[in-house]
């Protein structure tokens, strides 16, 4: 009796760490980043009418090749642990120097970037489930899409736009400096981002000069909603 008790208590404890374990798997199996630059999903001039071949590729070959680099190389000199996510280490980014911060961030930012973006097209928009929650929480796409813009146009000098997942499990509009983001535990918005605009010049510049806010209109034409709706699914589990 005993010990068929104590197999029960066993399995018991096993599945719930299985079920923990399941709970956590969809975030990490759907829309975890790694360490290393991903190829671009798409030709450098796949984007044209928003942003240029130019652009593109010297934001992917120089700058976020750089973060990634440098990253990697902030690693080794502190030691970090290698088993842990790059999710985990942005969660702790307080504990580190002042370069794993700006390139942990940095890689992490451009990577999930060039897969928030696709083929322009006219009438883009979210649908389903995410097109539901914004509409419920900022009254239209449209009062999202002017909130977000606010925010991206608001923000000075260099930094991102981010509508992300609070830990209560609301959407929010917030940006950012530098190449902080809102996994970072020393960032003023705290949860998990669905959605980003790089806001630094080196991403706009050569098509758009100092026209941030042109960059910005033009830029939802190419906001690739499939993905910003798998992150916001993974968010909410
Ligand atoms: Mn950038």
């Amino acid at each position: 009796m005993k010990s068929s008790a104590l197999r029960k208590a066993s399995l018991h404890m096993l599945l719930a760490a299985f079920c923990t374990l399941l709970s956590a798997y969809p975030l990490k199996a759907q829309v975890e980043t790694g360490f290393e630059q991903s190829p671009l999903p798409y030709p450098y001039n796949a984007l044209e009418e928003v942003i240029d071949a130019r652009t593109m590729e010297i934001h992917y070959t120089k700058h976020a090749a750089a973060y990634c680099k440098n990253l990697k190389d902030a690693m080794a000199a502190e030691a970090a642990d290698g088993k842990m996510t790059l999710e985990n280490l942005l969660n702790k980014i307080s504990k580190y120097s002042a370069k794993m911060r700006n390139n942990a961030g940095g890689h992490y930012n451009h990577e999930i970037f060039w897969k928030m973006m696709r083929s322009p097209s006219d009438n883009n928009q979210p649908s389903g489930k995410l097109a539901q929650a914004i509409e419920s929480r900022f009254g239209s796409f449209e009062k999202c899409k002017v909130a977000f813009s606010e925010a991206a146009k608001g923000r000075f000098g260099s930094g991102w736009a981010w509508i992300y997942v609070d830990e209560k499990k609301n959407l929010q509009i917030g940006s950012t400096p530098n190449q902080d983001n809102p996994l970072m535990d020393i960032s003023e918005i705290k949860g998990f981002p669905i959605l980003g605009l790089d806001v630094w010049e080196h991403a706009y510049y050569l098509k758009y000069q100092n026209k941030r806010a042109d960059y910005i209109e033009n830029w939802w034409k190419t906001v690739n909603w499939d993905y910003i709706s798998q992150r916001f699914e993974a968010a909410l589990k």
